[in-house]
């Protein structure tokens, strides 16, 4: 699929970039691009020089989620200009150029690989310390393109990005022995969405501030709930997303030995932050996920 000469350009350019991480996941809706932005956020936060390439041509929700929506790309003799949140977070997505954010992309297989080839080749990132790829879901052709030419300049690996679910681990499961196969290091599995469960399970022990008694309030929830809102406490006992007790991402793990590189939380403020294109590490209202996310890059 890639040319040689696309390989030695590519090379060229990435000799600028000291680290590439490719941000991956077996299905689309798992945080895949809500992670990309994040990790972005707290490197750039930490004084490094970061790019955050979205190459999730189909789905491409990075401008949204650093707030860039209806930015236009520049180009300059360099090559195309990325565009800049902060002097050092730079952010280059397919979504840049759609002339409306609702139009779809239904582009075939080829057409696909020469653009994130030419996302490779003609973006000017200059000096970067990190560049994180937010790649699109699943393990398709674009997967190797993107791998084949990144892999000519050294690549540091990829995350892998999932959430509790037994059908969001069997694609897991499938990436990782892509990444095997194609000879790229999994830095780690991030398991998104989870822990709500925990939160309520804990809600058992909190003490009534009034009083100080202890109360199970997990069963005051489900009574309040079953009253008031019976839809929604069906929904909270039949969605498996709650039920993060399974640990299923970090078995999986062991099993296929992988490092596990801990839980994000489902959080409403991580939500609204990222929708609302803003870092969860400035913002108070995230005290659950942002130190969990922050947990998870400290260790990659
Ligand atoms: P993907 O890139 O895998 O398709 P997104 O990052 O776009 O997924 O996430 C899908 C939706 O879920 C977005 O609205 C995002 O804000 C939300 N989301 C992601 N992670 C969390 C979380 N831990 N808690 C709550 N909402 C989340």
């Amino acid at each position: 699929y890639v040319f040689f000469a696309d390989l030695v350009a590519i090379a060229e350019r990435m000799a600028t970039v000291k680290h590439k991480i490719l941000v991956l996941s077996g299905k689309g809706g798992v945080g895949k691009s809500t992670f990309s932005a994040q990790l972005s956020f707290a490197l750039a936060s930490m004084d490094f020089q970061v790019g955050l390439l979205d190459i999730d041509i189909c789905g491409p929700s990075i401008p949204k989620m650093l707030g860039l929506e209806g930015q236009d790309i520049h180009q300059s003799n360099l090559g195309w200009s990325p565009v800049y949140l902060e002097s050092n977070l730079g952010v280059m997505s397919i979504g840049f150029m759609l002339p409306n954010p609702d139009d779809a992309v239904i582009w075939r297989g080829p057409r696909k690989n020469g653009l994130i080839k030419q996302f490779l080749k003609d973006v000017y990132w200059g000096e970067l310390d990190f560049l994180v790829v937010d790649a699109p879901p699943g393990t398709s052709d674009e997967h190797i393109s993107i791998v084949q030419c990144l892999q000519v300049s050294g690549i540091d690996g990829a995350i892998i990005i999932t959430t509790p679910q037994q059908v969001s681990l069997i694609d897991v499961r499938k990436e990782v022995s892509f990444c095997k196969k194609v000879g790229l290091p999994v830095l780690g599995v991030v398991e998104n969405m989870s822990g709500l469960c925990q939160r309520i399970t804990d809600l058992k022990f909190m003490k009534m501030t009034d009083t100080g008694e202890e109360r199970d309030l997990t069963q005051w929830l489900m009574e309040y709930l079953k009253e008031k809102d019976p839809e929604l406490l069906e929904l909270v006992a039949s969605t498996e997303i709650f039920d993060s007790s399974s640990g299923g991402a970090m078995r999986m793990c062991r099993e296929m030995e992988v490092p596990f590189l801990g839980k994000v939380p489902l959080d409403p403020h991580l939500c609204k932050a990222a929708e609302e294109g803003r870092s969860c590490f400035s913002d108070q209202k995230c005290s659950v996920s942002a130190p969990a996310l922050k947990r998870i890059i400290d260790k990659m």
